[in-house]
């Protein structure tokens, strides 16, 4: 199909009154204040894609890969197109004419085998703990990898020895009567590093009566592919998890990562999926998809048991994009929060405004990565947390810096980590038979 035929460019592309809405709102803009960066930039750059003014080269590339994919000019558009649809679109198409050996190893090669994926991490963290991280660094190895990776590379500490995956058995019991069937997507991200937090949220889920289903064939949601370019791959993945998932006979699907969440809705579905032969499939599988943060207090209605566990602590919120943008989910983390006792909640300035982490962006852009994240950073310690709490593994990334970087000593957690402490000690359940 050519690039001008691709659905979300033949739709939206003409629907743009150049009102200037979507500027306004780009975090990227705020920073570089250049026509070519902003939304709108990326609208008309998109259409000159279209009717062959310019070429789909490097140049074009790194104006259109400078957008983090948050979604806020999409959400804000009065016209209602998806800008991040179309530059995901015409990234795909400037990849396909221009493809590169480092992100094949990568985005193919590497980061479709959950298996390989888990053994490079584990490389990761003994090469932390050896110096063989210095001796890569210092033959230049990290030097074959895209963008700012040498100097972005100090951001990845701590990765785990254990994956989430070598914690969780494929079928998790309900403890005491069973109410739902739920299939348990453990993002990539989650399980390399954060693993306590896919074990705390099976935990959970148990207790309140669910049946956990962690498919073994799991593989990345796509995420990552979509915003490199590798859009036929994104496809593939996607479909690969839709037939998975779709083999158990499941109540809901949740999953503790935004992105993750974000990736397998009904919407990103259809940008992915639609018209292809999977597209009822999928649409089968997405309308199960919640975030864990939604299920939690929509379905379960949970009350937080042991309330005498609790500790004071003063938290914040970070709303991730791909959960406040994508999917317009905001009120059901800020409920959950209230629902723990011992928190109390105070709101950030701008909490839906991008961290600037944005995945592989805070590798590829990453000056302007932490030129965000700094005002990011000012808005959460202007509130005086004790902790700065978020649901998306990335966010939780570029977070944990931006602490570190401005010498805060709050920390940065997911919403699960907060939860868990009150599943720990209570005496178990029997599990449902
Ligand atoms: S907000 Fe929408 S209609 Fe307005 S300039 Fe931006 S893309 Fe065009
Ligand atoms: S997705 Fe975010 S960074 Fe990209 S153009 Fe829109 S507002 Fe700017």
């Amino acid at each position: 199909m050519e690039f001008k035929e691709l659905p979300p460019v033949k739709e939206q592309i003409m629907k743009c009154v150049r009102c200037g809405k979507c500027r306004s709102v780009c975090p990227v803009f705020a920073e570089i204040r250049n026509e070519t960066a902003a939304p709108r930039g990326h609208v008309f750059m998109v259409q000159m894609l279209r009717d062959g003014i310019v070429e789909p080269d490097e140049a074009v590339a790194e104006r259109l890969t400078s957008c983090l994919l948050c979604e806020n000019c999409s959400v804000n558009c009065p016209s209602g197109i998806d800008i991040h649809e179309l530059n995901a679109a015409a990234r795909s198409y400037i990849y396909e004419k221009n493809p590169s050996l480092a992100k094949e190893l990568v985005f193919d090669s590497l980061w479709t085998r959950p298996g390989l994926l888990r053994t490079s991490t584990k490389f990761l963290w003994g090469a932390q703990k050896t110096g063989l991280q210095s001796l890569a660094r210092a033959i230049g190895l990290t030097k074959i990898l895209p963008g700012d990776l040498p100097r972005a590379e100090r951001m990845l500490t701590d990765v785990p020895v254990r994956s989430g995956r070598s914690m969780i058995s494929e079928v998790n019991r309900a403890r005491g009567e069973r109410k739902y069937r739920v299939g348990y997507f453990l993002g990539c991200a989650t399980d390399m590093f954060y693993p306590s937090v896919a074990r705390a949220t099976v935990d959970i889920l148990t207790w309140h009566g669910c049946e956990v289903i962690v498919p073994k064939d799991i593989k990345c949601c796509g995420q990552p592919h979509i915003a490199n370019g590798k859009m036929e791959t994104a496809r593939s993945l996607a479909a690969h998890n839709v037939k998975i998932f779709n083999a158990y006979d499941l109540d809901y699907i949740v999953t503790d990562c935004a992105s993750c969440s974000a990736a397998l809705s009904h919407k990103n579905m259809e940008f992915l999926l639609g018209g292809l032969n999977i597209e009822d499939q999928a649409k089968t599988f997405s309308e199960k998809v919640l975030d864990l943060t939604l299920f939690l207090t929509e379905v379960l209605d949970i009350e937080v048991p042991n309330p005498e566990m609790a500790r004071k602590v003063k938290v914040t919120w970070h709303d991730p994009c791909h959960l406040a943008n994508a999917q317009g989910v905001k009120q059901a983390p800020r409920e959950l929060l209230k629902r723990i006792p011992g928190v109390e909640f105070i709101e950030m300035a701008n909490a839906n405004s991008c961290c600037g982490g944005s995945g592989t962006y805070c590798l590829t852009h990453h000056d302007l990565s932490m030129k965000i994240l700094d005002k990011k950073m000012d808005r959460a310690m202007e509130t005086g947390a004790n902790k700065l709490v978020t649901c998306c593994p990335s966010c939780m990334m570029q977070l944990k810096f931006g602490a570190r970087r401005h010498h805060w000593n709050a920390e940065v957690v997911h919403i699960v980590d907060l939860l868990s402490p009150f599943y720990k000690v209570l005496p178990k359940k029997a599990a449902s038979q």
